[in-house]
């Protein structure tokens, strides 16, 4: 479903992805690990056409970009359709329910019928565990319930891959869990995920794929039982060692 070619991005002089490749089939998941500053955050950005890579091929379903070329504007934006991203910190309007959180997507973007959106909007919100919660206000909830509506609204959007970029990291350990758990539910149901996350346990249990990247280039790659159980790079052992 994804294949990324060669992908490089700078920041001014600070070459940030030297040469990233790899592919994810569709039904699977990808967690990405690797030291602070190597450029995981940056990967989902590019894939999800909030950065533009310098160089390089991503395909995303049947949109494929060669950034190579000259790439308009229409094209980033079919590009961004295809994915769903929820960050680290949810941002979710604060003046809007949790409710109206969830279908601004489709119907101010997608223009598809309010009625539709709404009852779409509920199964979502039932699926992360916040039925009850449709006509709050972000600040009556939990970090972690916002992260969860944050979800919501990402799936709401019906992406073919959704990215999360280091989903629990802003969250008091107490309120990982619930998190956790929505995403696993996700990949059983069969969503394509690309992951970034510190959690190595999470890694480990949810990835069909996990990369370690560092340096701007996927290190190494493969099964969770192969990259976190017997890694072959020195530098991936060293890092394991140093959060495990
Ligand atoms: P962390 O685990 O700490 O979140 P990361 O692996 O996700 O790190 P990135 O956030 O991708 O790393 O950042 C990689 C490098 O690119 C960092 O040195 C960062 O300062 C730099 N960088 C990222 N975005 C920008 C930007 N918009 N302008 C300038 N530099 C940037």
């Amino acid at each position: 479903l994804l294949s990324v070619r060669g992908v490089r991005k700078s920041f001014g002089d600070l070459q940030v992805l030297r040469d990233i490749s790899f592919d994810v089939p569709a039904g699977t998941v990808t967690t990405v690990i690797g030291p602070s500053g190597s450029g995981k955050t940056t990967v989902l950005r590019t894939l999800n056409a909030l950065d533009r890579a310098d160089a390089g091929v991503i395909r995303v379903g049947d949109v494929t970009v060669d950034f190579a070329e000259p790439v308009d504007r229409a094209v980033l934006a079919r590009l961004r359709a295809q994915s769903g991203m929820v960050f680290q910190a949810h941002n979710l309007f604060p003046h809007r329910t949790v409710l109206e959180n969830v279908i601004e997507g489709p119907v101010i973007v997608q223009k598809r019928p309010e009625a539709d959106a709404i009852a779409e909007a509920k199964e979502l919100l039932a699926q992360v565990g916040l039925a009850e919660k449709a006509d709050q206000y972000p600040y009556q909830l939990s970090g972690g319930q916002q992260q969860r509506v944050g979800i919501a609204r990402a799936l709401a959007l019906r992406p073919q891959l959704m990215l999360f970029d280091e989903p629990t990291s802003a969250l008091d350990p107490e309120l990982v869990g619930d998190v956790l758990r929505v995403i696993k539910e996700l990949a059983a149901q069969g969503w394509t995920m690309v992951i970034v996350t510190h959690e190595i346990r999470f890694a480990q249990q949810v990835a069909d794929q996990v990369l370690f990247i560092e340096g701007g280039v996927v290190l190494e790659s493969g099964p969770p039982a192969q990259v976190l159980g017997k890694p072959e790079q020195a530098r991936t052992r060293q890092f394991l060692r140093r959060i495990l």
